[in-house]
């Protein structure tokens, strides 16, 4: 369901043309990508576009008012901005030009882009953090011609094509009107000037891939997908702008003692089942090396041991996460005739007292028994 055009752009019905314009205007200027970082900026503002190609033309407009969106896509007057081309094309065709003035895509320093590497480390390292190598290829300004793209000792000279003003004009014709479209010279690549000789070492362009290692900390109680970026260690920028960010992304190996459950570590422990029922003593491996922990009497499958403060640190914050020990009651398989006996020895003295945990009794039971 499209959305009433009078609605999206805010004016009564019965607003006038004047009224329409400085409306849609002040909407532009509010919805711009360089002033609006709302990830639906610009299809609101497609949107907006739309919506004033229809109100501002008069013919448009009376269909709308009595037939609806229906009505101008049955009689081929849909308005086109959807497929009209990018943001700054509408832009330029409505005020002519880049109201914000900035040289957007035109020549001048761009920001290199970020690079993301991953690397692998295990669970301790996670757990005490760690200082690991990454390679990586980026971007670096050519140190054979500094970036500025010609052999050292040759001529640089005025773009032909643009004649040194780095950018192209095309006129075309549009809902708008007519639309000067500015592009970047393709010869130049905006700069106004080109080599006679290209540099050797990158082939004109003043940037080539290089190997590059780093050496990159990698905070306590990181988690596995979590990125550590380092400002200004991605692309180098074209044309003297900054260089991007690298990305490292954490992964953490799977480690067969432990299971991470945020903070918290999960291990899992097997006992005897005579043992759980006599009460015993086991190990257990933790971060911090092997601990022991007492397996009280009738101990049941499944029950929980915590050991306070044995889990993983956590990021910014200074108390270290639990571990749970899962006690796993194994039950003996494959009794040889001795242990049978043995066993069924032992089966034969079983009371209902053993099989069952002493009831506490309620508050709802001594009531009872008040009664009685
Ligand atoms: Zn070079
Ligand atoms: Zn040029």
């Amino acid at each position: 369901m499209r959305r009433d055009a009078y609605e999206v752009l805010g004016v009564e019905r019965g607003a006038d043309e004047r009224q329409i314009k400085k409306r849609f205007r002040v909407l532009a200027r509010e919805l711009h990508p360089d002033v609006n970082s709302e990830s639906d900026a610009e299809e609101r503002f497609k949107e907006a576009a739309e919506c004033y190609e229809v109100l501002s033309d008069v013919e448009r407009r009376q269909i709308y008012d009595r037939y609806g969106w229906e009505g101008l896509d049955s009689r081929g007057k849909a308005p086109h901005a959807q497929g009209f081309g990018s943001f700054s094309d509408i832009f330029d065709a409505f005020f002519g030009g880049d109201p914000f003035g900035g040289g957007r895509g035109g020549p001048g320093p761009m920001q290199g882009g970020d690079v993301g590497v991953e690397t692998e480390i295990t669970l301790e390292q996670a757990a005490a953090g760690a200082t690991v190598e990454v390679a990586f290829d980026a971007v670096e300004t050519c140190d054979h011609c500094h970036g500025n793209r010609a052999e050292p000792g040759t001529p640089i000279e005025t773009c032909p094509r643009c004649e040194g003003s780095g950018q192209l004009r095309a006129v075309s014709q549009t809902a708008f009107g007519q639309m000067v479209r500015a592009q970047v010279c393709d010869q130049c690549g905006g700069d106004g000037k080109v080599a006679t000789t290209p540099c050797k070492e990158c082939r004109g362009q003043g940037r080539k891939a290089t190997r590059r290692t780093l050496e990159v900390d990698i905070p306590a109680g990181i988690a596995d997908g979590q990125r550590v970026r380092l400002t200004g260690s991605g692309h180098a920028g074209d044309r003297g702008g900054p260089p991007g960010d690298l990305y490292v992304i954490v992964v953490v190996s799977e480690d067969e003692r432990f299971v991470r459950d945020g903070a918290d570590l999960v291990s899992v422990v097997d006992v005897a089942a005579p043992d759980a029922a006599l009460g015993a003593t086991v190990v257990v491996p933790t971060l911090d090396g092997e601990q022991e922990i007492d397996v009280a009497a009738g101990t049941q499958p499944g029950t929980i041991v915590t050991l306070r403060g044995h889990g993983m640190p956590q990021i910014g914050r200074g108390r270290r996460g639990d571990q749970r020990v899962v006690l796993n009651v194994v039950i003996p398989r494959n009794l040889d005739e001795r242990q049978r006996e043995l066993l069924s020895e032992f089966a034969g003295t079983i009371t209902e007292d053993n099989l069952h945990e002493p009831r506490r009794e309620s508050i709802v039971d001594k009531v009872r028994r008040a009664l009685r």
